[in-house]
């Protein structure tokens, strides 16, 4: 080594070093981790200046007064969770369902004798807006200490205009939270209680020209989903609605093939749509339709598993087929009671045969893209934001193969130690 190299090039105001192994998610395929053993990573202002070999780190990245040096202590470094399929903003738990569906009750009989996604309704209509904000923040602590540092979270508990429109300002008001969300109308989740009986073509057109418009024009949503299925809305309904999503400036999810094929998966990527979400039934035409239009399938296993589905995604062949493919907690009362990335990587690997790095990128690089933000989001590289979680993990597969709750030791979002040793940091 000579000793001629001249002084740091790059000034820092956080450093950690001392990980077995940083990965950065960069990479072309579903299983490209791009992991550097004995790595480190620095960043300035928000974003990432550094990304290399704890060695390279050394010579090259200097701390500028009152910056931070944080000791990875042999663990992981990971890009920040995004976690692109949630139902954050609700009011009431179902437990009680949960034992009446252990004791037989399938989804569609309990929703059928007024429990499912109506009995959430009902408690999110009556919580108002100060308590929705407050239930949306306390979650985001905890999926935070989970390692997640974006979400995508839907409306779709309140099915009228002015129900929607308060979830949505739920959101907006919990922005101020380290955990950035990107907000989605999902007007489209059910028919309205007030719309049942012979009225559905009334609350499609509530949702296509009153709850669409609203939302987009006061930028409460930058996306729109709908919930193609039995006892959902059918694929005449979801074109309506997409079509005037698409106008309104809208990005399109759905939630298709879940229980049902409907066709929904093929309208969506016809529309272009940013994802597709669930997928249990696809075929292999959807696989195909999928990959000529780019659109990310977002599996959810948590639901598959929470719902003791038979039916498979078919993972392998999207990932063949060079479908990115993106997963989610799903997070919601009914289905997946579940807030936390790792636990939904083990499922992704036991039950839908997905590998642990082609899951690592799946709830990181491939979920930003599929909300538009792979730009900034999902990888650790130099220029993109500094959004990461600290592992005490000997090595990344432990996300997946550990199922149950596993220590993050520090988040950083957007370059600032936002929770440490299980801990929120002050603000
Ligand atoms: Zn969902």
């Amino acid at each position: 080594v000579t000793k001629t190299d001249s002084a740091p090039e790059i000034q820092a105001d956080l450093i950690i070093e001392g990980a077995a192994e940083v990965v950065t998610c960069a990479g072309a395929s579903q299983g490209d981790v791009g992991a550097i053993p004995d790595g480190a990573i620095a960043c300035t202002g928000g974003t990432i200046v550094f990304v290399g070999t704890g060695a390279d780190c050394g010579r090259r990245v200097a701390l500028k007064p009152g910056g931070r040096r944080l000791d990875a202590r042999g663990g992981v470094i990971l890009p920040g969770f995004v976690d692109p399929h949630t139902h954050v903003p609700f009011a009431g738990w179902r437990d009680g369902e949960f034992e009446k569906r252990l004791a037989g009750a399938t989804y569609l009989e309990i929703a059928a004798a007024g429990g499912g996604i109506l009995s959430t309704v009902r408690a999110t209509r009556a919580a108002g807006l100060e308590t929705l904000t407050t239930l949306v923040l306390e979650r985001l602590d905890a999926m935070l200490l989970c390692g997640t540092t974006t979400i995508e979270a839907k409306s779709g508990y309140g099915l009228s205009l002015d129900a929607e429109l308060t979830i949505l300002r739920a959101l907006a008001r919990a922005s101020s939270h380290p955990v950035e969300i990107v907000p989605t109308l999902l007007g489209a989740h059910v028919v309205g209680p007030e719309f049942r009986d012979g009225r559905r073509a009334e609350y499609v057109r509530l949702v296509a020209e009153e709850m669409i418009p609203r939302a987009a024009a006061e930028g409460l949503a930058r996306f729109c989903d709908v919930f193609v299925d039995e006892g959902a809305f059918t694929l005449d309904e979801a074109r309506t609605i997409l079509e005037a999503a698409k106008r309104h400036g809208l990005g399109l999810r759905v939630h298709a093939e879940q229980l049902r094929h409907t066709g929904a998966a093929a309208l969506a990527a016809s529309l272009g749509a940013a994802s597709v979400d669930h997928l249990e039934q696809a075929t292999h035409e959807d696989v195909a339709a999928l990959a000529a239009s780019g659109t990310v399938a977002i599996l959810l296993p948590g639901a598959a598993y929470f719902l003791r589905e038979t039916s498979r995604p078919p993972a392998r062949a999207f990932i063949e087929a060079g479908v990115p493919v993106a997963l989610a907690t799903d997070f919601n009362p009914g289905s997946s009671p579940c807030h936390a990335m790792p636990p939904i990587l083990n499922l992704a690997c036991v039950l839908f045969g997905m590998t642990p790095d082609e899951a690592i990128v799946g709830a990181t690089r491939q979920a930003a893209r599929s909300l538009g933000l792979e730009g900034r989001l999902g990888t650790l590289e130099t220029g993109k934001q500094a959004d990461l979680a600290v592992w005490d993990l000997p090595g990344r597969k432990h996300l997946a193969y550990r199922l149950g709750l596993l220590p993050c030791r520090a988040v950083v979002k957007r370059g600032r130690v936002v929770a440490e040793n299980g801990r929120l940091s002050a603000a």
